[in-house]
């Protein structure tokens, strides 16, 4: 499925399974715990990924006995229903990402799908990506943040982290040393909060706490490998890209673009527009750069238009 191995050691019991397209969406990474209850951490790389670690590892994929969501994303969740029919194993997310998971209308509430066009660019968008995340799904059970999940040897330490989205939550693995960022993904292109449950506020406070735990090893759902230097510098520097689009914002409203579709289409946060789908989130995101730089009186919205009140 890929050209380089599905899995590699965390430490003993855990594997990253990789997902394929570079663990690039619509793909991501799973972890993949090899314990007592054979657990999952998301379930939105390719199966087959899936199925090569476990027959490595001497399973079936219907030995499975447990995913856990780290967030409702449709590249987080999903084959989760797929192999919950293989394995009957049981599905567990934080309660605030509940909804999002079990109903396909909660979801594209949660993510700001809100008129008949942006829904059309996100069906297209999933029927061409997605294709397995179209239905409503079972959740057997929510966790708690202050309550690990045990596996046998191996404890999950859920780490609630909102920003991404509401719901989002990092894992320790076995202590706080080793953590599961998931889309505190230290990838180039940055943070994402192109939903409506998103928020740049709450998502830098958690980044900030993170980094506060002072972690070694950061495993991120979209990067093939764990990074194991210098996380602490990683984690800064994605960190100041929050204020690094502020600025660019800023410009070019400067310069004469004074609405947010405008200063979607150039875009500022994606390198490109790949798919209509992708100018919604982009807007979202401008959009919530524009609430924050209102609020601190750095531009003024009225009637629609924007401008800049002081840099
Ligand atoms: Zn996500």
């Amino acid at each position: 499925m890929s050209d380089y191995p599905a899995h590699v050691e965390i430490e003993p019991r855990v594997h990253l399974v990789r997902g394929t397209n570079d663990a690039r969406f619509p793909e991501a990474n799973t972890l993949l715990i090899d314990d007592e209850i054979l657990t999952l951490v998301d379930a939105g790389s390719n199966p087959e990924q899936v199925f090569s670690t476990l027959r490595d590892l001497g399973h079936q994929p219907e030995d499975l006995d447990r995913i856990v969501l780290t967030h409702f994303h449709a590249d987080h969740k999903g084959y989760a229903a797929q192999l919950r029919q293989i394995s009957d194993c049981e599905v567990l997310c934080h309660p605030l990402a509940r909804e999002g998971v079990e109903s396909f209308q909660t979801m594209m509430n949660f993510i700001g799908i809100d008129n008949s066009e942006s829904k059309g660019h996100w069906t297209n968008l999933l029927i061409s990506r997605l294709p397995h995340v179209q239905n409503d799904y079972i959740v057997d059970g929510t966790f708690r943040d202050d309550n690990p999940i045990d596996c046998g040897e191996v404890q999950l330490i859920p780490l609630h982290s909102p920003g991404h989205t509401h719901d989002h939550t990092c894992f320790g693995i076995n202590g706080l040393e080793k953590i599961l960022l998931v889309d505190i993904d230290l990838t180039e292109f940055g943070p994402w909060y192109g939903n409506t449950v998103s928020d740049i506020g709450e998502f830098k406070k958690s980044i900030e706490q993170i980094i506060d735990l002072h972690p070694k090893i950061g495993i991120s759902s979209h990067l093939l490998n764990p990074v194991t230097e210098k996380l602490e510098a990683h984690l800064e520097s994605y960190l100041t890209l929050f204020q690094n689009r502020d600025e660019q914002i800023l410009n070019h409203i400067a310069e004469g673009v004074n609405t947010v579709k405008e200063l979607a289409k150039i875009p500022i946060i994606y390198p490109r527009i790949p798919h209509p789908a992708y100018l919604v989130f982009e807007e979202i995101m401008i959009d919530k750069h524009i609430d924050l730089l209102s609020k601190n009186d750095l531009v003024l919205l009225e009637d629609g238009q924007l401008q800049v009140l002081r840099t």
